[in-house]
């Protein structure tokens, strides 16, 4: 089955606000995606269709197999906990708390215990290339380096699924190329991968663009695109 799966779904917000006006989005395991268009196209209410963290006004919403419209929202934050990694524009890192804490405390509510998360979160530091920074709090680190915590945070559970909104926002290029590395990384050892961005460069360097205007898919070119039902 696909991993995302969206039908027909629209969003309309304050009974107003046409955010999606009929979206149908595949997504097959293994791919990596950008999801692109100008401010206020409907990118973020995408995701947050996507990643469950709201339901569609209609339309049917299906998250690795599960129509999200059939589960109660203790149902879905379970899904949405064993499906998803989440990175976003800010790093959302917990000042004061080394790499290591701070991508083990993301598997906090896995039921792993405790000496298992410390050891999978070295590992997750590991893939994104900060094996020797397991003690450092964000401050010591860079920008790009934070981000990259970020990403291991959010794999370190192995999600069949990495949602990144604008994940290099915040960086400056070079900043920007270590983060885009690492999902290139991710991508080629199996990570499902959906980038949310605004620029047209990052998009040309995923290998399947889909793009988005007034709350509409308006293109959908490369790898998987247009791939018919299994
Ligand atoms: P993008 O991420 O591409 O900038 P959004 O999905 O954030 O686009 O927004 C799409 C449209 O929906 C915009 O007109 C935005 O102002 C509106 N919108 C987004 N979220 C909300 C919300 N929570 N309440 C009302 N309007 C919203
Ligand atoms: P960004 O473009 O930086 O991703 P957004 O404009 O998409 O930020 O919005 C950030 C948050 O505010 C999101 O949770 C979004 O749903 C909400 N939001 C966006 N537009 C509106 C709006 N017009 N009214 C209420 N909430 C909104």
């Amino acid at each position: 089955p696909y991993v995302v799966a969206l039908h027909a779904v629209t969003k309309v917000y304050a009974g107003q606000v046409h955010a999606l006006r009929g979206v149908d989005l595949t997504v097959a395991g293994g791919e990596l995606l950008a999801i692109v268009g100008p401010s206020g196209s409907g990118k973020s209410t995408m995701l947050h269709m996507i990643g469950t963290l709201d339901r569609p006004t209609s339309g049917t919403v299906r998250i690795d197999g599960y129509d999200i419209a059939e589960l109660s929202d203790r149902e879905l934050s379970a899904l949405r906990g064993r499906t998803l990694g989440f990175v976003f524009q800010q790093f959302h890192l917990a000042p004061g708390v080394s790499a290591l804490d701070n991508v083990a405390e993301g598997l906090l509510y896995t039921g792993i215990p405790r000496r298992e998360r410390r050891e999978r979160a070295a590992a997750a530091l590991e893939r994104v290339g900060l094996g020797h920074r397991l003690a450092h709090r964000p401050h010591q680190l860079s920008g790009g380096e934070q981000q990259r915590v970020a990403v291991a945070r959010a794999v370190a559970g192995d999600p069949p699924l990495l949602l990144a909104d604008e994940p290099t926002g915040n960086l400056d290029s070079g900043a920007g190329a270590e983060v885009l590395g690492v999902l290139r990384d991710l991508h080629a050892s199996g990570t499902t991968i959906a980038i949310i961005t605004h620029d047209v460069e990052i998009a040309d360097w995923c290998p399947r663009q889909v793009r988005v205007r007034d709350g509409r898919i308006v293109a959908d070119h490369g790898d998987g695109a247009g791939r018919p039902a299994e």
